[in-house]
């Protein structure tokens, strides 16, 4: 059968030349990097050689850079690091957060620490001036995503940067789905701490990285051997370190495809589905967003009832974050948004890679305009939507 994914911010296949890289540290080079013998000495020039390249590529130093095991850990050290180190205090964030920030957020919330969320507007962008309104004389913690992972939008962020710098507070930044989508330079970001994990961008699962910030203080989660500057103890896991470095050096190179091929496909998926079906809405249309990232609406439709259409010919989507799938309230993101629920309950959001095709992206059009029509023809709030158009002469989506 054919099999066209678009599900590219939930994971993406492993390079093959990431998967070279990766092989001789599976093999040969088995060393602990904490060993004194040739095979330790191996295994440490190469995870200071990926912690070099993982650094420039940022534009930070090499000590900046601390191993993790994917995003959600890099973002639990910023947040319970700085939370720990500090003792208690308010954290500022936005509610469109991914849940590794929002439920640590919330328990730390239980503990000593107060809160705020920061509302974002109905294109789903956080106000920098809401950010500066909500500073207090104990905030100890900024922290906001440079993009998000349902919509794509992308937030102001050296403006809050430069906001959490002036009055001298750690800013930390999820830049999990934007990291080989956009240039991320923590120095023009203004950013003292930034989440990233090696999956999204073709790397392996399980690996990522925190950078901090030369001077910012916070306490280890994982307590043990003096790995990681002793902000994360453990024995590095050399071949997936590897792997993440060279997934980010190939992202780098190939920013250019996403800039141009894949958003031309996007786009192209985009006006299809617009002008092909009635009633749908691209959500975050007016913000400035990832070039793969589409969140559609299909109103009075369940998206489940669509992944399973479009699943059955083959087609890969999600109608969320893949971990909010099989959780049966509309996502945070779109609520937040103050997407109508007839319409969040029917988004879809399709992210694509480099592999996509011309040909996939028209196949992928033309099951969703039978999928919906299908589904539309079984849909009692569709039917009586229609009678309203038949009525009022206009679609109120
Ligand atoms: N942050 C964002 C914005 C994400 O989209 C994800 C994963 O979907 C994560 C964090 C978690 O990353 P990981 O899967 O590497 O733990």
């Amino acid at each position: 059968m054919k099999r066209v994914y678009l599900d590219h911010n939930a994971t993406t296949p492993l390079d093959q030349r990431v998967l070279e890289a990766m092989q001789p540290y599976l093999g040969e080079y088995f060393g602990n990097a904490s060993s004194l013998h040739y095979y330790g000495r191996r295994a440490q020039q190469a995870l200071e050689a990926s912690r070099a390249q993982a650094a420039k590529l940022i534009g930070a130093q090499p000590d900046e850079i601390i191993f993790t095991s994917g995003g959600t850990e890099s973002d639990n050290m910023a947040l319970r690091g700085i939370a720990y180190y500090k003792g208690s205090g308010h954290i500022i964030t936005s509610s469109v957060e991914h849940h590794a920030v929002l439920r640590t957020c919330g328990i730390l919330a239980g503990n000593d620490f107060s809160v705020t969320y920061l509302p974002v507007d109905r294109q789903g962008l956080v106000d920098p001036d809401e950010v500066k309104r909500s500073i207090r004389r104990d905030t100890i913690l900024i922290s906001v995503m440079l993009a998000n992972n349902e919509t794509g939008v992308i937030e102001p962020i050296p403006e809050i940067g430069l906001i959490a710098r002036e009055r001298g507070i750690p800013f930390h930044c999820d830049a999990v789905q934007a990291m080989g989508k956009m240039p991320v330079d923590v120095g023009a970001l203004h950013v003292d701490l930034l989440s990233l994990s090696a999956h999204k961008i073709y790397g392996p699962k399980g690996v990522g990285a925190l950078f901090v910030k030369n001077g910012t203080n916070l306490s280890p989660l994982i307590t043990g051997g003096h790995h990681e500057r002793g902000l994360r103890a453990g024995t590095e896991n050399v071949p997936a370190i590897v792997g993440f470095a060279r997934a980010l050096e190939i992202a780098a190179d190939e920013l250019d495809i996403y800039r141009v091929q894949v958003l031309h496909l996007r786009n192209k998926l985009e006006s299809n589905l617009l002008t092909g079906i009635e009633g749908v809405t691209l959500h975050s249309a007016r913000a400035d967003r990832l070039p793969h990232t589409s969140c559609m609406g299909f109103a009075s439709v369940e998206a489940e009832s669509i992944l399973l259409h479009l699943d059955l010919k083959g087609i890969a989507a999600s109608s969320g974050s893949a971990c909010t799938t099989g959780e049966p309230e509309p996502s945070h993101v779109l609520t937040t948004m103050d997407v109508p629920p007839e319409i969040a309950q029917g988004t879809i959001r399709f992210s694509l890679g480099r592999e996509n095709t011309e040909e996939e992206i028209a196949y992928t059009g033309e099951v969703l305009k039978a999928a919906v029509s299908q589904l539309r023809a079984i849909s009692f709030p569709w039917q009586e939507a229609g009678k309203r158009i038949a009525i009022t002469g206009g679609m109120n989506f």
